[in-house]
């Protein structure tokens, strides 16, 4: 038998960590990191935070799980937190980003079904987008690498262009549900919607009567600086998955939708075993509790654009290596001139600092949100280490 154990799907680098300390992981043999991916955006509040273990802990102790044909008072508390931060009316709670995502596109083809249009089930997409892993969701993204073994595809998705709004505009037919965007791409490479793309498609949407779905899943929850990315951009959404930071490292995720986009989500039309059960529920609100208030989303926008600042003054010492500096708040990429994965590599290896490589180039700078001036310190000792120690492997 040669297969692992651990089903080899990811080929996992040589870092195994045991424990965290906030801004920082230990491995097994008690190796330092700084982390800068946060588990892919996940760890807002870094590692071993107080209140977050101990509402964990204590909801352990209390009620971990009942079923959803129960009442849920600590679900209908965290869903209330969310309808009163956000454009939300309701929230369907999931386990995981894809299956927050798979809910808003049900959610999408069940409002025009419930309005007898059966034939609007197609939702428009754009290249690069990275909306999970299950069936649907790897349909939903025009990435060949991921749909690679599974085929057939899932019908229902066609493909635009990212931020062209006269493409997206010209795919819109009888078939049309509505749209599937990110604000910010994450793995396409933290690539920012213009706002005249986002205001475009909400103007469409309204004009077509689609729904407009966006996938904040990785620059949702105070990522981008305020609570949800789009709110910058001055649209709402009529439905929207989160996940990632919203458990700060419990596995949870929502469907938040007004009442219009819930049109037809109706009793007995979806579920979920484990989805916003109580010990979710109770992490999901220590989260809150910490980042969904005007100071903290002020100061990850003020840390953001410390960072930035110094990155863009950073680049400007190795022009062969890095082209420019983008994102919001504490979502940043750096886009290299060189293929990234090599220095990312180096840094993680050479300087013991974790970043996350990304499509077009660029290399994911996540980190926790709660990071502090020491730690802010500490990356670019490591980065400029990093850079002036580089030499990028010649083409082979
Ligand atoms: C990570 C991610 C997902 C999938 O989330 P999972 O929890 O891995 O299922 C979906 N959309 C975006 C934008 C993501 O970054």
């Amino acid at each position: 038998m040669s297969i692992t154990p651990l089903m080899p799907v990811y080929p996992r680098c040589g870092v195994r960590p045991v424990r965290g300390e906030h801004c920082h992981l230990i491995d097994e043999d008690g190796t330092r990191y700084l982390d800068f991916a946060s588990g892919i955006a996940v760890n807002l509040l870094g590692h071993s935070h107080e209140g977050l273990i101990g509402a964990i802990q204590k909801q352990a102790a209390t009620l971990m799980h009942v079923s959803n044909l129960y009442g849920s008072p600590q679900g209908e508390a965290l869903a209330q937190r969310l309808v009163d931060l956000t454009f939300a009316d309701t929230v369907f709670f999931t386990n995981s980003g894809a299956e927050a995502v798979e809910c808003a596109i049900k959610a999408a083809r069940a409002y025009h079904q419930a309005n007898g249009n059966s034939e609007r089930y197609e939702l428009i997409t754009f290249k690069n987008a990275f909306h999970g892993r299950t069936m649907a969701t790897i349909s939903a993204s025009n990435q060949e690498k991921m749909h690679h073994g599974f085929l057939p595809l899932l019908a229902g998705f066609k493909y635009c262009e990212f931020d062209d709004l006269e493409a997206a505009k010209a795919l819109i037919g009888p078939n049309t549900a509505g749209f599937l965007v990110e604000p910010i791409q994450g793995e396409g490479g933290i690539r920012p919607a213009s706002g005249e793309f986002l205001k475009g498609l909400r103007a469409l949407a309204d004009e077509h009567d689609l729904m407009l779905v966006l996938d904040e899943v990785q620059c949702g929850v105070a990522r981008s600086g305020t609570f949800y990315a789009h709110e910058q951009y001055g649209i709402d959404p009529d439905i929207l998955a989160t996940a990632k930071g919203i458990g700060g490292g419990f596995p949870l995720g929502a469907c938040l939708a007004t009442e219009k986009g819930a049109r037809g989500m109706t009793f007995g039309t979806h579920g979920s075993t484990y989805g916003g059960n109580p010990l979710a529920m109770a992490a999901g609100m220590a989260v809150l509790d910490a980042v969904g208030n005007d100071e903290f989303l002020a100061e990850v926008r003020e840390k953001g654009e410390r960072i930035r600042t110094r990155l863009e003054q950073f680049i400007g010492n190795y022009p062969d290596l890095f082209e420019l500096v983008r994102g919001r708040g504490l979502m940043l990429g750096l886009k290299m001139k060189v293929e990234p994965r090599p220095f990312f590599v180096h840094l993680r290896d050479n300087h013991q600092l974790l970043t996350v490589a990304a499509g077009d180039n660029t290399l994911r700078l996540l980190p926790p949100l709660v990071i502090g001036d020491a730690e802010i310190e500490e990356f670019f000792d490591k980065l400029s280490a990093g850079a002036a120690s580089y030499t990028a492997p010649t083409a082979a």
